[in-house]
């Protein structure tokens, strides 16, 4: 494999720092101004400052919630500014790239877009030299090598600031949504010095295997975590299952700490 990536990116604007562990949470996607609000606070009141909330959606029906689109990006600047969080939101589609960046720091490239190179570019081409970064989750079929490539057409257009994401890939094994891959996290860090957090949410897709995924995600030295948070779970217009409550979201940093302290890091 041909990679140019190991090149020392230890940061990405703050998001990553070395001796750290970033915990990104929020809703699977912005319902209402009410409904962000209210789960934007709870991340805050949980000492996290990265919130995640989808506009735009890729569902796999198209009779299913699409997401609030623009107004859903209004929704999530107009609240993470006044509570002081950063925004990590998804970008679908070439065209609306600008608007993204207008309201969110980081941009999400999904699961079933990490092979849609014209995408990767010119994500990578707007980014260049701004203070954005890119979340790129791996594809739920990729391997690494395709994962740490997709990456490649980020950072050959520009763009440096590139966080690496497992969500889980796609197996036999029936009893969680995906199967998450905690051997890529290691492999793929050995292979390039980009930053690796994991998703627990969509790779278990139920909310009792959060935690403990989330621990095991700190002793295998991933860089951080983007979980599903609710402030009313059984409400949730999408992927109600797997999204953590307020109580347990409070906790999630005391109970990551004693395992970051184990190797240097403190949960942030
Ligand atoms: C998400 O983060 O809401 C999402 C759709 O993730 P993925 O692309 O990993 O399925
Ligand atoms: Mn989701």
């Amino acid at each position: 494999m041909d990679l140019s990536v190991k090149t020392n990116v230890k940061t990405l604007n703050g998001m990553i720092q070395p001796g750290t562990f970033r915990v990104v949470a929020g809703p699977c996607t912005v319902e209402s101004y009410e409904q962000f609000e209210a789960s934007a606070r709870t991340v805050k009141e949980a000492g996290f400052g990265y919130v995640r909330g989808g506009a735009f959606k890729p569902r796999t029906s198209p009779y299913s919630f699409q997401g609030l689109g623009v107004e859903g990006l209004k929704i999530l600047s107009e609240v993470s500014s006044a509570l002081g969080l950063e925004v990590v939101t998804e970008v679908m589609d070439p065209y609306d790239i600008e608007v993204v960046m207008e309201h969110a720091k980081v941009l999400q490239i999904g699961s079933r877009n990490m092979a849609n190179f014209s995408l990767l570019r010119r994500v990578g081409e707007a980014i260049a030299g701004t203070d954005h970064g890119v979340l790129l989750k791996r594809g739920l079929a990729a391997t690494v090598e395709e994962w740490l490539l997709a990456a490649e057409y980020i950072t050959s257009a520009g763009a440096d600031n590139v966080v690496l994401c497992e969500r889980g890939i796609r197996t036999f094994e029936p009893s969680t949504r995906f199967t998450l891959d905690l051997s890529a996290v290691i492999v793929a860090k050995r292979l390039t010095d980009l930053p690796v957090v994991v998703d627990p949410s969509h790779a278990a897709g139920r909310r009792d295997l959060v935690i403990p995924l989330s621990k095991a995600s700190v002793a295998a030295e991933a860089d951080g975590l983007i979980v599903e948070s609710h402030h009313e779970p059984q409400e949730a217009l999408c992927d109600a299952e797997q999204a953590l409550p307020a109580g347990a979201l409070m906790g999630l940093r005391e109970s990551l700490q004693p395992f970051a302290a184990a190797i240097g890091r403190e949960v942030i």
